[in-house]
C-alpha cells in the first residue's frame, strides 16, 4: 500500500504516473521494449523528448526567445554552470541574494569564478525570511542577478519577483510548477527534477537566447548552454527514463488544471497545516509569516525529547519522511505538487492526536 510521502527530495511523484510507467515498463507501446532500451536519437524516443519540451513549454508559457535545456548533474551543477555561461562578457562580477543553505552552494561556486556581492541576507535573523527589496543594494556592473525563490532545507519562499537591470537568474528546484511565474521576467530558470518534475537524475534549465552567447573561454562542454541548445540537450546520451517520467509528469500536470490548479492547491495544503501549527502551543514554525514556503513546512516540538516518538508514531500512521533536515532538526513535511490535499489532512490529524497524547 502507498502512503503519504512527505521527503523533500527524492519526492512524492503522482501515482498515476507511476502506475502508467508501470503498465508500459516492459512493453513500451507495443514496441516490445522499455523506453529506457531505445536509442536516445531514434524517432520514437524523439518524439518523447519533444512532447516533454512542449508541455513545459505550455505549463509555463515559456516565450520563444527561451530554450527550454534538459540537462544533467541536478542543481548543483548549475551552481557552476550559471558562472561559466555568463560570466564571459563584462566583468566577473554578480549579485546574490543569500536567503539560505542553497543560496550559500550557489554563491559559493560562483565566487570561484568571479567576485560575488552579497545584495541581501537573511542571516541576521537566521535565515528564516526572505530579504525584502528595499533592503537591496544592486551592483551596477553585475553580469547576473541570483536568487533562490525557495529555500527547501529553511522552508523560506520569496513572495514577489525581483526587479532587476541585469539578467535575473533562479534556483527553482523545489517550487518550479507550483504556480505561474512572469518567465520573461527571468534570464534564466534552473530546477533539479527530484521536486516537483520528476525523479532525480536530470535538470531543467530555461534559458532566455541572447544569453547563450556570454560563457567564459575554456567552459566544459558539458556545462554549456549553448552546446546542450544545438544539440537538442542530446550532445551526449541523456538520463532517457528520467526525461520520460518528468513528460509523463507534465502530461498529469497538464490534466490536472495546469500551474493555476497546482498553485490553488498549494494555498489550501500550506494554510491548513500553518494555521494548525499556528494555533497549537505545542508545535511552531519558526519562518516569518510573509516568507513561509508553500512546499517545505519546517515545524518544531515543543520539547525535542519527543522528536524521536513523533518520527516513529507519525511513520506508524503511514506519513513518511517527516524528519528535518540534518543541519536545522526538528520536522519538516514538504507538500510539492504530488502530495494530495489527503495526505495533509492525515498529517494535521495525527500532529492534534500525537499533542494531545504527549503534550
Ligand atoms: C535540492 C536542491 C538543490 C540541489 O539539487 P541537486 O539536484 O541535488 O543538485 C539545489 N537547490 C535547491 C533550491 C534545492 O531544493
Amino acid at each position: 500500500m502507498r502512503k503519504f510521502n512527505f521527503c523533500a527530495g527524492p519526492a512524492a511523484l503522482p501515482e498515476p504516473v507511476l502506475r502508467q510507467a508501470q503498465q508500459e515498463l516492459l512493453d513500451w507501446g507495443g514496441r516490445g521494449c522499455s523506453v529506457m532500451e531505445v536509442s536516445h536519437r531514434s524517432a520514437e524516443f524523439l518524439e518523447v523528448a519533444e512532447r516533454a519540451e512542449q508541455d513545459l513549454r505550455d505549463l509555463l508559457s515559456i516565450p520563444d526567445n527561451y530554450k527550454v535545456l534538459f540537462l544533467q548533474g541536478g542543481a548543483t551543477a548549475q551552481f557552476s554552470a550559471v558562472p561559466w555561461n555568463l560570466f564571459g562578457v563584462g566583468d566577473k562580477v554578480a549579485d546574490y541574494i543569500h536567503s539560505g543553505q542553497w543560496a550559500d552552494k550557489a554563491i559559493r561556486e560562483a565566487k570561484r569564478y568571479g567576485q560575488v556581492n552579497i545584495v541581501a541576507s537573511g542571516e541576521d535573523r537566521s535565515f528564516t525570511y526572505a530579504p525584502g527589496a528595499e533592503s537591496w543594494t544592486q551592483s551596477d556592473n553585475a553580469a547576473y542577478f541570483h536568487y533562490t525563490p525557495n529555500e527547501t532545507i529553511g522552508g523560506v519562499e520569496f513572495d514577489y519577483v525581483p526587479d532587476v537591470t541585469c539578467p535575473l537568474v533562479a534556483d527553482m528546484s523545489s517550487n518550479i510548477l507550483s504556480r505561474p511565474i512572469p518567465v520573461e521576467k527571468f534570464g534564466v530558470i534552473y530546477a533539479g527534477a527530484q521536486k516537483n518534475i520528476g525523479p532525480s537524475g536530470i535538470a531543467v534549465g530555461i534559458v532566455r537566447d541572447d544569453l547563450l552567447d556570454r560563457a567564459m573561454e575554456g567552459i566544459p562542454r558539458s556545462l554549456s548552454w549553448k552546446v546542450a541548445a544545438e544539440a537538442g540537450s542530446m550532445d551526449n546520451t541523456p538520463p532517457t527514463f528520467a526525461w520520460y517520467l518528468a513528460g509523463l509528469v507534465f502530461r498529469w500536470l497538464k490534466g490536472q488544471g495546469g500551474v493555476e490548479a497546482m498553485s490553488t492547491l498549494a494555498d489550501r495544503k500550506s494554510t491548513l497545516l500553518y494555521e494548525f501549527i499556528d494555533r497549537s502551543d505545542f508545535y511552531s514554525c519558526p519562518v516569518e509569516k510573509s516568507s513561509r514556503s508553500r512546499m517545505n513546512v519546517p515545524f518544531v516540538l515543543a520539547d525535542e525529547r519527543l522528536d524521536k516518538e513523533f518520527l516513529r508514531q507519525s511513520e506508524e500512521a503511514g506519513l513518511l519522511n517527516l524528519k528535518g533536515h540534518r543541519s536545522v532538526g526538528g520536522m519538516r513535511a514538504s507538500l510539492y505538487n504530488a502530495v494530495p490535499l489527503e495526505a495533509v489532512e492525515a498529517l494535521v490529524s495525527f500532529m492534534a492526536d500525537f499533542e494531545k497524547r504527549c503534550a
